[in-house]
């Protein structure tokens, strides 16, 4: 049957599922045991138009302000980010006809930026000092002097967390035929662990949910917010989007950790993923080592791919010898 898209957005979504067979396998290479007696799956959300789980999120938010007469024809959408959130809003709002206006620290890279403003995004930096909350000022302000502007606001939208819990969830739960046992999912806005929660919990209530926080940020452990560099978690706060009463475990990952890892995985599996993805990796790797988890499914999500920190420590390395 042929079958095309007619609209970019019809592609957000429906993301394989790969176990990481090399990089979690039983035996190392020498053929003694690793140690690991799970099995590791990792849903790849970098394969989606927009490179990084947000895509289904800015969708479903723009869903539902549209069905809610929110988000009108010619309406403008603003929102302070400098992540990933950032380039899925300016995709989405590019093929469905809105504009975008998207405010951020200065600090934000070159490529970044130039790759936002391709979509038909208008940039406005703001002080890297007043960090994020310069950002939101700007928002704030921008709400009250320009007209026809929609805020989705991903931090405080229950429609984060909903698209992952009919999106991601259903198709996790679908892609195991129910062999799901535990979900190692990192936090950022929280919307995709509660998503995530919510729906497979729906289908086996005795799904182990497990958190992933950077160890200098470790404010679902206690600690006390702090500068990290694994972009997309750690808030340093407890958003709306999160509902920590789903949470079984905390680990927290260390930037060195995260890195490596990531870095491992993509020797091991040929496959590109990003600083946040290393540290669920990381976490995974810790549950498939754990006796009391042998023989089960452990399912992690991996947010975006490495292209989108060629500028990070997921590359000083390389980039400190290619000069
Ligand atoms: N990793 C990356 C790279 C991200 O962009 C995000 C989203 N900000 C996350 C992890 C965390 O996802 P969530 O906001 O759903 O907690």
């Amino acid at each position: 049957m042929v079958h095309w898209a007619k609209n970019v957005t019809e592609l957000v979504g429906r993301t394989p599922l790969l176990e990481l067979k090399r990089f979690a396998a039983e035996e190392d290479r020498s053929g003694q045991p690793s140690g690991v007696v799970a099995k590791i799956l990792a849903k790849l959300e970098m394969m989606t138009p927009g490179g990084s789980s947000k895509d289904r999120v800015a969708l479903q938010m723009v869903y539902e302000a549209e069905i809610q007469g929110l988000l009108r024809p010619g309406a403008t959408i603003i929102e302070p980010t400098s992540g990933n959130m950032g380039i899925s809003l300016a995709c989405i709002a590019a093929a469905r006809g809105y504009h975008c206006i998207l405010t951020m620290p200065d600090t934000i890279s070159l490529e970044r930026r130039l790759l936002l403003q391709r979509f038909g995004a208008e940039i406005i930096l703001t002080p890297a000092s007043q960090g994020m909350r310069g950002a939101i000022n700007k928002v704030i302000e921008l709400r009250t002097t320009r007209s026809n502007v929609w805020y989705p606001q991903q931090f405080y939208n229950q429609a984060n967390p909903r698209a992952h819990r009919d999106g991601t969830a259903l198709e996790i739960w679908e892609q195991t035929a129910g062999a799901v046992d535990m979900a190692v999912i990192g936090v950022g806005t929280g919307g995709t662990l509660t998503g995530i929660a919510e729906g497979l919990r729906a289908y086996k209530p005795g799904i182990e949910v497990v958190a992933v926080e950077p160890a200098t940020c470790a404010v679902l452990s206690g600690g006390r917010p702090g500068p990290h560099r694994i972009e997309g978690l750690g808030s340093g706060f407890i958003p709306d989007t999160l509902r920590v009463d789903l949470i079984d475990r905390v680990i927290p990952v260390t930037d060195h950790d995260a890195v490596e890892t990531a870095i491992q995985v993509m020797k091991d599996e040929g496959l590109s993923i990003g600083i946040s993805s290393g540290a669920v990796a990381w976490a995974s790797l810790q549950e498939a080592r754990k006796e009391a988890n042998r023989g089960k499914v452990i399912v992690t999500v991996f947010p975006s791919a490495a292209e989108r920190y060629l500028q990070t420590i997921l590359f000083d390395d390389l980039r400190a010898q290619a000069r």
